[in-house]
């Protein structure tokens, strides 16, 4: 079903938006200052003012870098100072990545009060992007000056990064991170559009679904790079902090699910596994509505998200197997799925690993989630246009279906009629002829008698091939029912009309029909009535007065021909 120009493409989209030009920039940018990291012993959270003064300075213990993090339940205190003066032509920026909401505060030598900055607050500096809180250090930041860096308690312990860069180097790293974010979000505000659109268009829930399910994905990125609050408005979520995250996921998960049940027919494919995610879909109203309880009732605890991660993980299971199956089973759509969403997933998972075993964030790591989501929504609204142009392909086929007799493969009945009042219409438009052949099998009753009806069938067939071989292109051949067919002559008078059913009715007598192993002689009985401008004769009439210039024939001894009387003296 899927052609080579729509896999070409994807092809194509796939490797624009995974190349790994992000990564590369997002690798070769500037070498963080050196640097000496400290902490207070866990549990130790003296004032801002005693740990200023220097009173705690023999507490703190050295750490790696690598050892910086927010501690579940626990406040707690960092001292960072250069190994060397600053020299560099632009003023030090301190950069503070992986903190998600968490408020962090820094005390500058001689400076009482701090400052407090957090994500996707008014408390982020609006010179840089939502990549990392970004505190300015003094030009004259000497070797050894403490830097004070309280984190407050956390939620969950997770690893942090601090550095120091020089700020003009900073933000050619910072405006790289925004472009080839702002293009991620691009491609999927896109696919959201469309989906939308199509939506409000076609009516079909299959778009509302898709829609429900790529928009809390896009929110999701749009809040955790900060870029939603930038919008009018969006000040208001901002209370809701971290539980924004979880609302959008909350949400997306039970979209997620009927998307996936509909777009990969799971419920014909694999009907017991399609009821359970319809059921797993429940769990999340109730996640969604505790995602907006108030701030307290979350307070130092980890239990929302601990909780929807688990049931997160048991969903993606129970999908992942179902549509793995459907797809086995022959579904394409499973299969376009399954090819949108496993570089998510992969990167969705190594994310994850990253953060649990706190290793350096590889610039190929950090774009790969947004490309991978980007490339998703591609992929899926390629698989939304296929299966759109596979049901109009049933449709068309359908209409064909119904426009055709099964037997001969002729137009039917019903086709006919149509044909014949658009032929009659044009015959009276242009002032042309128009002549209709009513045909009878002769004793067609004795063939099927003597022969078998398989054989009554393969003679309707042998005929309909005969008579087909007998006439121009523009005339139209179809069955009227039983053994009685149709042959439609436009531009053709009653002479003319006389003359071809005269051919049809040799070529019909003079070879006998090799059907059901034998040779059976078959004739047949022709009427004629014609249409002769600017005589007025409705569709009906012409066949009424064909069927009776046929019974004409049949009573005069069959294997003949008869002209309705009206024309059978001019003709
Ligand atoms: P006449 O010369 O007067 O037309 O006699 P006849 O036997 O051809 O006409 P009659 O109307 O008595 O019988 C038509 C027969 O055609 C009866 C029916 O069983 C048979 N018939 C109708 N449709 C089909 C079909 O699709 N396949 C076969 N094998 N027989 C059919
Ligand atoms: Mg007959
Ligand atoms: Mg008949």
């Amino acid at each position: 079903m899927i052609r080579a120009p729509s896999l070409l493409c994807t092809a194509a989209a796939a490797v624009l938006l995974t190349w790994p030009w992000p990564a590369r920039t997002a690798d070769t940018g500037p070498q963080p200052a050196a640097m000496s990291f400290a902490t207070l012993p866990a549990g130790l959270d003296p004032d801002a003012q005693a740990v200023r003064s220097g009173r705690f300075d023999a507490a703190f213990v050295p750490v790696p870098r690598e050892a910086l993090r927010l501690e579940r339940g626990a406040a707690r205190w960092y001292r960072l100072a250069l190994t060397a003066d600053w020299r560099a032509a632009s003023a030090p920026v301190l950069v503070i990545r992986n903190v998600r909401f968490q408020p962090v505060t820094l005390y500058l030598p001689g400076d009482a009060r701090g400052i407090t900055r957090a994500h996707a607050t008014a408390r982020r500096d609006p010179r840089f992007s939502g990549r990392a809180l970004v505190f300015e250090l003094p030009r004259t930041l000497a070797a050894g000056a403490p830097l004070y860096l309280w984190l407050p308690a956390a939620a969950k312990t997770a690893p942090i990064r601090a550095a120091i860069y020089p700020v003009d180097d900073y933000h050619v790293r910072d405006l790289r991170w925004t472009r080839v974010m702002t293009f991620f979000e691009a491609v999927q505000f896109t696919m959201i559009l469309v989906g939308l659109t199509l939506w409000l268009a076609l009516r079909e829930r299959l778009y509302g679904f898709f829609v429900g399910y790529l928009a809390p994905q896009f929110m999701y990125l749009l809040v955790s790079t900060g870029d939603l609050y930038l919008l009018p408005g969006a000040h208001w979520l901002q209370p809701l902090g971290i539980r924004l995250l979880w609302f959008v996921a909350a949400l997306g998960t039970p979209f997620a699910l009927s998307f996936i049940i509909e777009f990969c027919d799971l419920r014909l494919r694999v009907p017991r596994l399609a009821r359970l995610l319809a059921w797993l879909r429940w769990p999340w109203a109730l996640l969604t509505l505790t995602a907006l309880l108030p701030a307290a009732w979350h307070a130092d605890n980890s239990l929302q998200p601990d909780v929807g991660n688990a049931l997160f993980l048991l969903c993606a299971l129970a999908a992942v197997a179902a549509v793995a199956l459907a797809w086995r089973r022959g579904s394409t759509a499973a299969g376009i799925f399954l090819l949108a969403w496993i570089p998510q997933s992969v990167f969705t998972a190594l994310r994850a690993g990253q953060t649990l075993l706190g290793l350096p964030l590889p610039g190929w790591l950090e774009f790969g989630l947004p490309a991978a989501l980007a490339l998703s929504s591609l992929v899926l609204t390629l698989g939304l246009g296929l299966s759109t142009l596979q049901t109009r392909h049933e449709r068309d086929r359908a209409r064909a279906e119904a426009q055709r007799d099964a037997l001969t493969g002729l137009p039917n009945r019903r086709a006919l009629t149509a044909r014949l009042a658009e032929a009659l219409t044009d015959a009276r438009q242009r002032h042309r002829p128009l002549s209709l052949i009513f045909l009878d099998l002769d004793h067609f009753k004795a063939i099927n008698d003597r022969h078998g009806h398989l054989a009554g069938d393969a003679c309707l067939r042998i005929l309909a091939e005969r008579v087909q071989s007998e006439l121009r292109p523009a005339d139209t051949l179809a069955r009227w029912g039983g053994e009685e067919f149709v042959v439609l002559l436009p531009g053709a008078a009653l002479d003319e009309a006389g003359a071809i059913g005269e051919r049809i009715r040799h070529r019909v007598e003079a070879d006998p029909f090799m059907a059901g192993g034998a040779a059976i002689a078959v004739t047949v009985s022709l009427g004629i009535s014609g249409h002769r401008a600017p005589a007025t004769d409705s569709p009906e009439q012409l066949i009424e007065q064909a069927d009776a210039a046929l019974y004409r024939a049949k009573a005069e001894g069959r294997n003949r021909l008869a002209v309705y009387p009206a024309y059978a003296a001019s003709a």
